[in-house]
């Protein structure tokens, strides 16, 4: 939130300068997942098993994803897949965090661009 009070005292190269770095760092786009890779602890179901009397199995690791507000899924992710599935999740993050910049900057470029117009409107009046 901080950099967004930021842009304002920005010059218009500085802004176009962040912009072009802000589509240069981005990781493959076909390499992104959202989701959240969490540790679970299951039980399997047999009412004999150690893990009905409180002692689960795992840890497991779980993705788990928000589809929207009611609904979730999920699926468990085997431990060989798990840094793939990181660096997937992390890529997805910094992906949406860069386009919400470059979404501000392009906010902020509107701004300046009506300010200019309405400033040449005033000169001919
Ligand atoms: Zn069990």
């Amino acid at each position: 939130m901080v950099e967004r009070e930021k842009l304002s005292k920005l010059s218009d190269l500085a802004l176009r300068n962040r912009r072009v770095g802000l589509t240069k760092v981005l990781p493959p786009l076909g390499e992104v997942l959202r989701g959240s890779l969490m540790e679970r602890y299951l039980t399997c179901g047999n009412p004999e098993c150690k893990c009905a009397r409180g002692e689960r199995h795992g840890p497991v690791w779980y993705l788990s994803v928000t589809l929207d507000q009611s609904h979730r899924s999920g699926c468990t992710v085997p431990g060989d897949q798990a840094e793939q599935v990181r660096w997937w999740i992390e890529n997805y993050h910094q992906v949406k965090e860069n386009l919400e910049k470059i979404s501000d900057i392009n906010r902020e470029r509107m701004r300046r661009q009506k300010d200019k117009a309405k400033k040449r409107k005033n000169v001919q009046k």
